[in-house]
């Protein structure tokens, strides 16, 4: 039977992303070879003991196609962060996680350290070792989809920093009178320039439930109050990531999630970067992730390994 491991070398590196809707397993080899990898859903309206069900079944799946006598280390990403001091999950888009020991309770019920981290931790660590953030010395990556969130790589190794929040960006309050975060503050970054933040702000001013999609899509029509929203959309971007570049000044920035398919960011949304951040002439490339949905799970995955020595 495989086991897990206390040493990364000549070990495999099991990863999770556990994510809002889906989660994904995947299983590397010790030379890095993909192995085996798996999707499934998640269970959204379970609670927390489906959602340990769930992962510690992926886990023990993805063991089960080692051979026998290799080991094994394991990685966990997920969209929310770790009290540095209590070790409970904290500001969790998956909601149900909040206030649990996810990491302990993982250990407990697969009996195996497990490294446990922010999702756009696996997301920048995975872009800088193979995607579009290879060759920057610090690159800020940044998830933007239902929620948004932030990591910073160094050298290519994840900042995680003294209370495990650096690059949490997604809710630094910007507007005291914004709207309400789940968070408990207002205006974070996450109301802004997140699709259900984009989403709610159209509902708040017309009264009418539109999905980011469908308000991208009417606003390159034309259509006037979607063009208003999106316009809103970008320049909260300029706003919100010109004040990181300013105080990161980072090497590239390279951007991730659903929200990272719309071509504006690169073009008017760069503009407005540019016209934010604290220098005239600002080079800072801001690229499309390479590595699209899969950087999640192999960053988790060198998460796991990169926790143990
Ligand atoms: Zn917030």
């Amino acid at each position: 039977m495989p086991t897990c491991n206390t040493s990364n070398l000549n070990t495999a590196a099991i990863g999770i992303d556990l994510g809002g809707t889906k989660t994904e397993a995947i299983l590397l080899a010790p030379d890095g070879a993909v192995i085996w990898r798996q999707r499934r859903p998640t269970p959204r309206d379970d609670g927390y003991e489906a959602v340990l069900t769930l992962v510690t079944e992926m886990i023990r799946e993805s063991a089960g196609q080692l051979p026998p006598g290799v080991s094994y280390t394991v990685g966990i990403g997920i969209p929310g962060s770790i009290d540095s001091g209590t070790g409970l999950v904290r500001n969790a888009n998956s909601t149900c996680l909040i206030g649990h020991p996810l990491q302990a309770d993982m250990e407990r019920l697969t009996g195996c350290p497990v490294q446990l981290r922010n999702d756009a931790d696996c997301f920048t660590l995975a872009e800088c070792r193979f995607g579009a953030g290879r060759d920057y010395g610090l690159v800020f990556g940044v998830i933007m989809g239902t929620g948004c969130g932030g990591g910073i790589c160094i050298d290519g190794a994840v900042r995680e920093g003294p209370h495990r929040i650096a690059g949490e960006w997604g809710h630094l309050s910007m507007d005291r009178d914004g709207a309400e975060c789940y968070c408990g503050k207002r205006g974070c970054v996450e109301t802004l320039i997140s699709g259900s933040g984009v989403e709610a702000a159209f509902f708040r001013e017309y009264g009418q439930r539109l999905g980011m999609d469908e308000i991208v899509r009417q606003a390159r029509a034309g259509e006037p109050r979607c063009r208003s929203t999106f316009d809103h959309f970008l320049d909260d971007f300029g706003r919100c990531l010109g004040g990181v570049i300013s105080i990161l000044d980072p090497d590239a920035v390279v951007l991730g999630g659903g929200l990272s398919n719309i071509d504006e960011l690169y073009s008017t949304g760069l503009e407005q970067v540019r016209r934010y951040a604290f220098h005239d002439h600002l080079q800072t490339p801001i690229l499309k992730n390479q590595l699209g949905d899969s950087a999640g799970v192999f960053g988790a995955a060198w998460i796991g390994q990169a926790g143990v020595k």
